[in-house]
C-alpha cells in the first residue's frame, strides 16, 4: 500500500444539500426597467420606489400575459453542493442557465455521499409521472442506509486502490456511483430560475403540476427562497399566476 492510499480520507454521509447565492445583480427594479425603457428610459429604476402600486401592477400584468424578456435582465449565481444525480436532472435546463462544475479529471474526488434523512420518503406507490411517496418504516429506513453506506464505501476504496496503483483520476472514477457529492457554480436570471422552479418543485399553487425528485426540490426550494428575497414582487407575481415562467 502507497502512502497515499493509507492517509485516504474516511467517507462521510450527508442527507442535505446546500446552495449559496455567491453573486447577484437582480431586484424587480429591473424588471421595470426593461419593460419601460421605450418610454421612461433609466427613470424606471425610481419608480419601484415612487410608486410601488403601479410596479407591482406592471409585474402583475407582464406575468399573467407572459411576457417574459423583462425578467430576463437580472442575474444569480449559486454555488450548489449535492449529489450527481441531482446534477444530472439539473444539467437538463438548457435555456438560459451556465453551469461549471468541479472535475473529477483534475482533482481527487473527495468521499462525500448521500445517504436519505429521516424525513425523506422513501416507498413509491401509483403510475410513472404521477408517483406518490410515503414514509418508509425503521426497517425500511436502516436497509437503504446499510446499503447505501457499504456500497460507497466499497466503490471508493475501489477507487482508492486504482489512483494508489497509478491509474488516472479520468479512469478511476468510472467506479463512483451517483451519489457521490459533486459543486457546481449555476448561473441563471429570473425568467429561466421560474421555469426550473415550475418543474423542481411540486406547490399546490402551480396550475401545471410538477412531480420532480425530492432531492433536485430540495435545491430548487433553498434556491427559490433566495431569489424570493431579491424580487419579492416578481416571485409574489409568480405564485399568483400558478407558477408557470412567462
Ligand atoms: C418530473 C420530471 C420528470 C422527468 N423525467 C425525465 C425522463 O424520464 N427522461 C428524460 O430524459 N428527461 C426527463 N425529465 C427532463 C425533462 O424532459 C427536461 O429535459 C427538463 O425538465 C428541462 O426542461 P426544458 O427542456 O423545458 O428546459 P430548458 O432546456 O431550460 O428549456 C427551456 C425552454 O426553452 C425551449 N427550448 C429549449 N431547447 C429547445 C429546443 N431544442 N427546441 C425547442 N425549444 C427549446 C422550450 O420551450 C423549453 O421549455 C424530467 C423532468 C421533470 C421535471
Amino acid at each position: 500500500m502507497t502512502d497515499e492510499a493509507a492517509v485516504a480520507p474516511e467517507p462521510t454521509f450527508r442527507d442535505d444539500v446546500t446552495v449559496e447565492l455567491v453573486r447577484s445583480s437582480a431586484q424587480d427594479g429591473d424588471v421595470l426597467f426593461a419593460a419601460r425603457v421605450s418610454t421612461a428610459g433609466e427613470q424606471s429604476l425610481d419608480e419601484l420606489q415612487q410608486d410601488p402600486a403601479r410596479s407591482r401592477g406592471l409585474i402583475n400584468y407582464l406575468m399573467r400575459d407572459r411576457h417574459g424578456t423583462p425578467f430576463e435582465h437580472n442575474s444569480m449565481t449559486f454555488l450548489v453542493s449535492a449529489p450527481i444525480f441531482v446534477f444530472r436532472e439539473f444539467h437538463r435546463h438548457r435555456a438560459g442557465w451556465s453551469y461549471n462544475e468541479e472535475s473529477g479529471r483534475y482533482r481527487e474526488l473527495q468521499p462525500v455521499f448521500y445517504v436519505p434523512g429521516a424525513e425523506r420518503k422513501l416507498v413509491q406507490r401509483g403510475r410513472p409521472g404521477k408517483y406518490e411517496f410515503h414514509a418508509g418504516t425503521p426497517e425500511q429506513y436502516r436497509a437503504a442506509t446499510v446499503a447505501m453506506e457499504a456500497s460507497y464505501r466499497q466503490a471508493y476504496a475501489a477507487y482508492q486502490a486504482m489512483l494508489a496503483d497509478g491509474v488516472a483520476r479520468e479512469v478511476a472514477r468510472a467506479v463512483l456511483p451517483v451519489g457521490l457529492f459533486s459543486s457546481m457554480y449555476a448561473t441563471c436570471n429570473a425568467r429561466s430560475l421560474m421555469h426550473f422552479l415550475s418543474l423542481r418543485t411540486k406547490d399546490e399553487r402551480a396550475t401545471v403540476p410538477s412531480f420532480p425528485q425530492r432531492e433536485i426540490e430540495m435545491v430548487a426550494e433553498k434556491m427559490e427562497q433566495q431569489w424570493a428575497a431579491l424580487m419579492p414582487l416578481t416571485h409574489a407575481a409568480f405564485n399568483e399566476y400558478g407558477r408557470v415562467a412567462p
